[in-house]
């Protein structure tokens, strides 16, 4: 598990606290500059699996190599870009790069992260709208993951976005489902369609008898009220076995795939078999 996280958090941890500040100050200017050529940013994409093992969908996550600092993980880059203001024109081209992805894999949907800072931008959903527009893309290709935080004030402009979003045929998914504090008022407040079960849940599955009670609890809410459940962080044969027959609808982790560049996805789609059978 722990070489399973990866080079990129080696990484993170490895900068002194000097070291963070200054990366901190030029990584504006490097990501500004980055925005303008496209360079160093990419999205790459992990497959998220129906119950029969085969691959339904994509999320698509941010990858940028920094031109000296190498590979910096999302939860480096995030939120600065949040920070900075730089979070609207890389969600931007996320989005755009998001609905070229939808139009190459047009059996496939395309999940992409959204911060509550774009969220918060007047007009935003229109933006969304237009680019769609512009890309030719249909919309019901496009889910929307958005966690707790773009829900959390604002409510009404929040919600008119959203509601703005799935009458054009997207759709919308809670991500990091369970981990906030008022998941479940969301659910009563806002119009989604998904939810996606964090995977802190899935990891002490087998650990802590606490942890299927509370997967079996959402998989059955989220049932009730209609709504597609999907877990994350599914990286054993025995978790996918416990969340098929809990009924989960789709699942997403290291065991079916890491998130891959997108040639590894169109070579995926060519083979057609499943990623990994229950
Ligand atoms: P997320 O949306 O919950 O994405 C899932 C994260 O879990 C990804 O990390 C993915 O690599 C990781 N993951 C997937 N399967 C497994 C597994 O089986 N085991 C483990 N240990 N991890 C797994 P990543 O790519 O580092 O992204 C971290 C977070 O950064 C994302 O969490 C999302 O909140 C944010 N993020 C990524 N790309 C974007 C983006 O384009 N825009 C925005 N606003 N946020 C993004
Ligand atoms: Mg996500
Ligand atoms: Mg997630
Ligand atoms: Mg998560």
């Amino acid at each position: 598990k722990a070489k399973a996280e990866g080079r990129d958090c080696y990484r993170h941890f490895d900068l002194s606290m000097d070291a963070t500040v200054k990366l901190r100050g030029t990584v504006e200017e490097d990501l500004r500059s980055a925005l303008a050529t496209g360079e160093g940013l990419a999205l790459h994409y992990q497959p998220l699996v129906g119950t029969d093992g085969k691959m339904v969908g994509v999320e698509a996550l941010l990858r940028w190599v920094h031109p000296e600092q190498g590979l910096l993980p999302p939860a480096q880059v995030i939120p600065i870009a949040e920070e900075t203001g730089l979070i609207i024109p890389l969600g931007e081209w996320v989005l755009r790069e998001s609905c070229a992805a939808a139009k190459r894999w047009p059996d496939l949907f395309v999940a992409l992260n959204l911060s509550p800072v774009q969220f918060r931008t007047t007009g935003f959903a229109e933006r969304v709208l237009e680019i769609i527009r512009e890309t030719g893309v249909r919309p019901e290709q496009l889910e929307l993951e958005v966690t707790e935080g773009v829900l959390i004030d604002d409510d009404e402009l929040v919600r008119a976005g959203l509601a703005q979003l799935r009458a054009a045929g997207l759709r919308i998914a809670l991500d990091d489902f369970g981990t906030g504090y008022s998941s479940l008022s969301y659910l009563r407040k806002f119009e989604v369609d998904k939810i996606k079960i964090d995977r802190s849940f899935v990891q002490h599955l087998g650990h802590t008898v606490d942890s299927a009670a509370i997967i079996h609890a959402v998989v059955t809410l989220g049932h009730a009220m209609g709504l597609t459940v999907t877990a994350e962080g599914v990286e054993t044969g025995d978790q996918q076995r416990f969340l098929k027959l809990a009924g989960c609808n789709q699942m997403q982790g290291y065991l079916f795939s890491r998130p891959v560049p997108a040639g590894q996805i169109t070579a995926l789609v060519a083979q057609r078999c499943a990623l990994r059978a229950a």
